[in-house]
């Protein structure tokens, strides 16, 4: 075996499982078809529930310096500062669980570091063309700049991105819905006036600081590769009526709003993970929420079975888990495709929706259905809220006066176990990975290392979750 597990695919995604599986004492090793890191200014921002996962490992001053400049440009770029829903800018910012807004590449060169600063090797140019399982392993071939090479792992996660390979060459389904809206959009420099951006009889216009973009609905025979000015004036005039001179576009994007979502994560000893689980379209920005927390739930998950501490069921919970969560996104994304289509009948609808997100409520309602914080995971136990549940990051008070927070108890990745005074002799159950925070301004609660909380209550109930997450 060349390492404990393979990691197609160096994108934000790979480079954070990485790092997990490296934390959690295994070894990994990221395979990436590119030479050099992608350029491309896809994402925006991550989500409330991926800025606290990267906060539990140390990134989150980071992620607050990057968070700066990503603001501005998204209030430039989008004309509000406040989040949307189907492009209804309406929604307030939660001040105590705030996203972060930071370029893709910004993004992926934070974790590159983050993964090299934790020892996990990355093989640029080395593009995996196949794949063989066995009982005990997988084995990717690899085509390599010094030619085709065999690597073995014990595991092998695909997180080669909605097109990746991996998906069809273990036999994986990924049903869903064909695209309704298809978007041209990139940095545009007009020669001539440019019409005023908004919802017109046959698409949407978006225009704003040097961003411009056209969603239309989607055509069979789309092309594919970078959109020329021609292309993109053509999609203009189609929508506004106007004819426009475009000068120059760069860093473009043609994407969809295709949903499909894999019918397993898992197919033996190959899984999958990011984008190569689940595509929709980028409304909303939840993309990457989305994989950065199927790679910190799949991580130490992967570990402790690689390490033996239990059993490979273990793994099952994964799908089980983040299943769920991939399919809500795919419903709001649709649900939002449905209120960016044009029409007349979707104008009435919109104008009714941001109504909606006038009443507290429903803007708090439309806010956590995008961040995810309210999505529970089906725990094998039962327990009753907040258990299986993401925890906020808090301060916790110990015994002296001294205050930390929960994230500063989290970047080795191990559990925690923070007792009240009322629980303290609870800490014998502890296991060697788990780490133990005495505290006395908080209720007790058990943390699994992808900061989901897995108990609240009582002795037998902490037995319970102790075997079930960490053996
Ligand atoms: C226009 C646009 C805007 C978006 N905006 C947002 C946003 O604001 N917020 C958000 O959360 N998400 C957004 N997204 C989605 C986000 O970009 C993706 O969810 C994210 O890139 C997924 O990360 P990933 O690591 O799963 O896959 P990718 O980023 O696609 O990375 C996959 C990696 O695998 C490599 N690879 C592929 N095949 C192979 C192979 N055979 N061998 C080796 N390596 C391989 C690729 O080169 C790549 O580096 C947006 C997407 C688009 C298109």
């Amino acid at each position: 075996m060349d390492a404990d597990a393979v990691i197609v695919g160096a994108g934000p995604v790979g480079l954070f499982l990485a790092a997990e599986l490296r934390l959690g004492g295994i070894r990994p090793l990221v395979l990436e078809r590119l030479a050099e890191p992608a350029t491309e200014r896809k994402a925006r921002g991550i989500g409330v529930l991926a800025t606290e996962a990267l906060t539990r490992r140390g990134l989150g001053p980071r992620l607050a310096e990057a968070h700066e400049e990503g603001e501005r440009d998204f209030a430039r770029d989008h004309g509000s500062p406040l989040g949307h829903f189907a492009n209804i800018h309406k929604l307030l910012p939660d001040n105590e669980r705030p996203r972060t807004h930071i370029w893709q590449p910004d993004l992926e060169q934070l974790l590159a570091g983050h993964a090299d600063a934790l020892g996990v090797p990355v093989r640029r140019a080395h593009r995996v063309t196949a794949i063989e399982s066995a009982v005990d392993g997988v084995t990717a071939i690899v085509e390599t700049p010094q030619g085709e090479q065999r690597i073995g792992a014990a595991y092998l996660v695909g997180c080669d991105g909605g097109r990746g390979k991996v998906r069809s060459l273990a036999g994986f389904g990924f049903p869903g819905t064909s695209p309704l809206l298809r978007t041209l959009a990139g940095q545009v420099q007009f020669a001539g006036p440019v019409p005023p951006a908004g919802r017109y009889a046959d698409g949407t216009f978006m225009h704003g600081g040097s961003m411009a973009g056209v969603t239309e609905l989607a055509r069979d025979g789309e092309p594919d590769g970078p959109v020329t000015p021609a292309e993109l004036a053509a999609a203009i005039q189609r929508v506004t009526g106007d004819e426009v001179a475009v000068a120059e576009v760069r860093n473009s994007r043609r994407f969809t709003d295709q949903a499909r979502q894999a019918d397993d994560y898992r197919r033996g000893r190959v899984l999958l993970a990011g984008d190569a689980a689940h595509v929709h379209s980028p409304s909303g920005g939840q993309g990457l929420n989305l994989g950065l927390l199927d790679a910190a739930n799949l991580g130490w998950k992967l570990a402790a079975v690689v390490r033996g501490d239990l059993p490979e069921a273990l793994l099952d919970s994964y799908f089980r888990e983040r299943g769920p969560a991939g399919a809500a996104v795919l419903r709001n994304t649709r649900a939002q495709s449905a209120l960016l289509a044009p029409g007349p009948h979707v104008d009435a609808l919109r104008e009714i929706v941001a109504e909606l997100m006038d009443l507290p409520e429903a803007n708090r309602y439309f806010s956590d259905l995008l961040s995810g914080v309210d999505h529970r995971y089906e725990f094998p136990y039962p327990a009753e809220e907040p258990v299986g549940l993401h925890s906020p990051d808090r301060s916790l008070v110990d015994d002296d006066g001294q205050v930390s927070r929960l994230s500063d108890h989290t970047r080795t990745g191990r559990g925690v176990l923070v007792l009240d005074p009322e629980n303290r002799d609870l800490a014998a159950l502890a296991t060697k990975r788990v780490e133990v925070v005495p505290v006395t301004n908080t209720e007790s609660f058990l943390l699994r290392p992808d900061g989901v909380i897995a108990w609240t209550g009582g002795e037998a109930e902490l037995k319970t979750a102790l075997d079930a997450w960490f053996g």
